[in-house]
C-alpha cells in the first residue's frame, strides 16, 4: 500500500487526511487543538480542546498521528511515497522540499490565506526553491484568517493531483485558485537554484528556539527537558509521551504554552519549567 506523509494537521490538514485516509497515511503535527479551531478544522470537536492534532486525528480517521514538531533532526519521518505540505509555516516547507528533493520523493505544495488558494507539485525538474524565495514578514494565515470555500477547493485539487502522482504520473505547475476560478501557470527549474545544485542549508539545521504557532496563541520552546521529573514535581499524569498542566503541554523535548504574548510564555516558562 502506497504509504503518505502529511505534514500540518490544521484546516487543510484535517480535509486532506479524511481524503487519504484509505491508504497508509501519516499526519505529523506539532500543535494542540484550541477552542478557535472549531469549525474551521472540521474534525475537530470540544472535546478534542487541548489535545494533540496528530492524536486526535489518528483516533477519528484511524490513520497514524505523530505528534513532532518536524526538523532536520526528526525529518525522516518524511520517508514515504508521498509527502503533503498542509503546514502554514514557509521554514517547514523549505525543509520539506530539501529532504524530498535530496531522496527524490515527489511532494505537493499546498497554500490557503484568505481566499486565495495554491496548490504545486513538485515530481519533476524543478522545486520549491526554484519559485519561492524566503523572505521574513510574509501574510500568514494568522493576520488574514482563511476562507474555507476555498480550503475545500484548495484540498479536493491537492487530492486529485495526489491520486494522479501515486499512480506513478509525473505533475506540474503552480495552481493559484479563487472563488470563481483556477489558474495554471507553467513552472521551470531555476538553474541558480541552490536546492537543485544540491545545496542542502535546511537540512543542516538552524530554527528560533521559541516560535510561535500560526493561527494560536502557542508558543513553542525547545530544549531537553527531563520529562518524567518535570512530571512528577506538577504532578501530572503522563498521557502518552506528554502531559499537560495548566496552560502549559509538555513533550520530551519541547513545551507549548498558551499565552497572550511572547513575553507572557517566558514569563510562564521560567516560573513553572524553571531554566
Ligand atoms: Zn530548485
Amino acid at each position: 500500500m502506497k504509504c503518505i506523509t502529511i505534514v500540518g494537521g490544521g484546516a487543510t490538514g484535517n480535509i486532506l487526511a479524511s481524503l487519504l485516509s484509505k491508504y497508509d497515511t501519516s499526519v505529523i503535527d506539532r500543535d494542540t487543538i484550541e477552542e478557535k479551531n472549531i469549525g474551521r478544522q472540521i474534525l475537530f470537536t470540544k472535546q478534542d480542546i487541548g489535545k494533540p492534532k496528530a492524536h486526535v486525528l489518528q483516533e477519528k480517521l484511524k490513520i497514524k498521528g505523530v505528534c513532532a514538531d518536524l526538523d532536520y533532526e526528526n525529518i525522516d519521518l518524511l520517508k514515504s511515497d508521498l509527502v503533503i505540505d498542509c503546514t502554514d509555516n514557509m521554514e517547514t516547507r523549505f525543509l520539506i522540499n530539501e529532504y524530498c528533493k535530496k531522496n527524490n520523493i515527489p511532494w505537493i505544495y499546498t497554500g490557503v490565506i484568505r481566499d486565495i488558494g495554491r496548490v504545486m507539485p513538485i515530481t519533476t525538474n524543478y522545486c520549491f526553491n526554484c519559485i519561492f524565495k524566503e523572505v521574513k514578514g510574509l501574510e500568514t494565515c494568522e493576520t488574514s484568517g482563511v476562507n474555507l470555500g476555498i480550503v475545500h477547493m484548495t484540498t479536493g485539487l491537492a487530492f486529485q493531483i495526489a491520486e494522479k502522482i501515486l499512480q506513478g504520473n509525473k505533475e506540474e505547475g503552480l495552481y493559484t485558485l479563487d472563488l470563481n476560478k483556477i489558474e495554471k501557470i507553467n513552472v521551470n527549474n531555476n538553474p541558480n537554484c541552490k536546492v537543485c545544485n544540491g545545496e542542502y542549508d535546511y537540512l543542516k539545521g538552524k530554527k528560533d528556539k521559541i516560535i510561535k504557532f500560526c493561527g494560536s496563541r502557542n508558543y513553542q520552546f525547545k530544549g531537553d527537558f527531563d520529562f518524567h521529573v518535570l512530571r512528577r514535581r506538577l504532578n501530572e499524569k503522563d498521557l502518552g509521551g506528554f502531559f499537560q498542566h495548566e496552560n502549559i503541554t509538555v513533550f520530551h523535548n519541547r513545551v507549548l504554552i498558551k499565552a497572550e504574548s511572547e513575553e507572557q510564555a517566558k514569563k510562564i516558562f521560567t516560573e513553572i519549567i524553571g531554566n
